[in-house]
């Protein structure tokens, strides 16, 4: 009989694993379960906040996965992971056997850390942090704002999904204000001290949008403890903050999922082998993308991608007895600070002493010319349609 290996989330991370075990081995049944019929990408998604791309064209099926390459795709969500059984009982009831698994939850929001933000605040001051309806309500909140508006972002804790991602969407954001409500401010409320490419960032801000974005530290604020849905306000332990559209980025934590089924430890993200990205808390069950403790490796889709590639060779070689290679890990990150000016790096991993490391790395610097920046963002869009077409194509 064939082996049966089963994906959980159909995500960057899990699609990539579907994807690459069921073209490199036909001896392999794949099944990805992943409740959404499509796949809306967070990458991009700061560009659909600017008016600057549909969300269609960010949205993508899972038909080529299914026709080109045989696997069988389950559109329901995964209840419980049973691994000493080798089982997963789905929301239908349906259960389904394994030898090997794979689970790639993408990210959740721990509760209670922002007092207030709860499921209904959640329909008022979106977080966007997976990208779909919610995007699409924050876009509107900022299409209808009037103009002379406070925008507050509050931006999360260390880790979290993209280091950049929060302040690639002020910059946007602040771009389409230039456009359209150029009275318009936009207030960072931020979790932490400093942030990812902060130079990078603030140089921008002040290039292009000057007097128009501000950023609290922690250190100033004590950072975010409450929201008032009824005044949309933001509040943190000194002042209250009467925003016209918030957007609440809470702190996060690994895929309910993990959690039920053992794979998250006190920190709330998922220990890994560096090599084969098998658990190190439940033999035979693997995890790719956000959801894990991914040393040097950013929680980025290019990073579940390059994850995903190396767990899907890993996996096949244990089951077909075939060598298995050495891991090969990358993240290249385009990051728009305006709608012609981005920035890029490319850095490559390692699994040293049980862990990821930075092996080498290009950053983009403050000095760039205007040139450069023009190219990266242009070239961004070619990564756009080539990265997609790996995953979904
Ligand atoms: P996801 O892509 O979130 O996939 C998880 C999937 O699991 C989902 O489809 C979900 O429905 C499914 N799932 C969850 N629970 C279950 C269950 N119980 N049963 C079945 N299915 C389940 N990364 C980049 O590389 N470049 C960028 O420019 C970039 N920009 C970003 C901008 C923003 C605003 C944000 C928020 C993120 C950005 N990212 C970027 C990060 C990137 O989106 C994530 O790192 C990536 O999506 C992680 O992939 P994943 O597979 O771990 O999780």
């Amino acid at each position: 009989a064939k082996a049966r290996v089963i994906v959980i989330g159909g995500g960057i991370g899990g699609a990539t694993v579907a994807k690459y075990l069921a073209a490199s081995v036909t001896t392999i049944d794949v099944t990805l379960v992943e409740p959404r019929r499509v796949y809306t990408t967070c990458f991009f998604s700061n560009l659909h906040l600017a008016g600057l791309r549909p969300l269609e064209q960010l949205t993508h099926g899972y038909e080529a996965l299914a026709k080109q390459y045989g696997i069988t795709v389950v559109h329901e969500s995964a209840e419980t992971i049973d691994p000493s059984a080798k089982t997963v009982t789905l929301n239908n009831g349906s259960k389904l056997s394994y030898d090997r698994l794979v689970v790639a939850p993408g990210i959740a929001f721990r509760g209670g850390a922002i007092e207030g933000y709860d499921e209904a605040a959640i329909e008022i001051m979106p977080h966007a942090w997976n990208a779909g309806p919610q995007t699409r309500l924050l876009r509107q909140q900022l299409e209808s704002m009037e103009d002379g508006g406070l925008f507050v972002l509050v931006a999360p804790p260390n880790p979290f999904r993209c280091p950049p991602a929060p302040y690639e969407r002020a910059s946007l954001i602040a771009s389409y204000f230039q456009r359209s409500k150029p009275k318009a401010k936009i207030l960072i409320l931020d979790a932490k001290d400093s942030f990812n490419a902060q130079d990078l960032f603030q140089d921008a801000w002040n290039r292009h949008y000057p007097g128009m974005i501000e950023w609290l530290p922690a250190q100033f604020t004590g950072g975010v403890t409450a929201v008032d849905t009824k005044t949309r306000s933001v509040i943190t332990a000194g002042e209250t903050f009467k925003a016209a559209v918030a957007n609440v980025i809470p702190a996060q934590m690994a895929g309910r999922l993990a959690h039920q089924a053992g794979l998250a430890n006190q920190s709330g993200w998922c220990p890994v082998d560096p090599v084969t990205f098998e658990s190190a808390l439940q033999p035979g069950v693997h995890l790719v993308g956000d959801a894990i403790i991914g040393g040097d490796m950013p929680k980025s889709a290019f990073c579940a991608n390059s994850q995903a590639k190396a767990c899907a060779f890993a996996i096949a070689a244990d089951l077909t007895g075939s060598t298995r290679f050495p891991a090969h890990l990358f993240n290249t990150c385009y990051t728009y600070l305006a709608p012609d000016d981005a920035f890029s790096n490319a850095i490559s991993f390692q699994p040293v002493d049980g862990k990821l490391k930075t092996v080498l790395s290009f950053v983009s610097k403050v000095e760039e010319s205007a040139d450069i920046r023009r190219l990266a963002a242009r070239a961004a869009e070619g990564w756009y349609d080539a990265f997609t077409h790996d995953v979904f194509g």
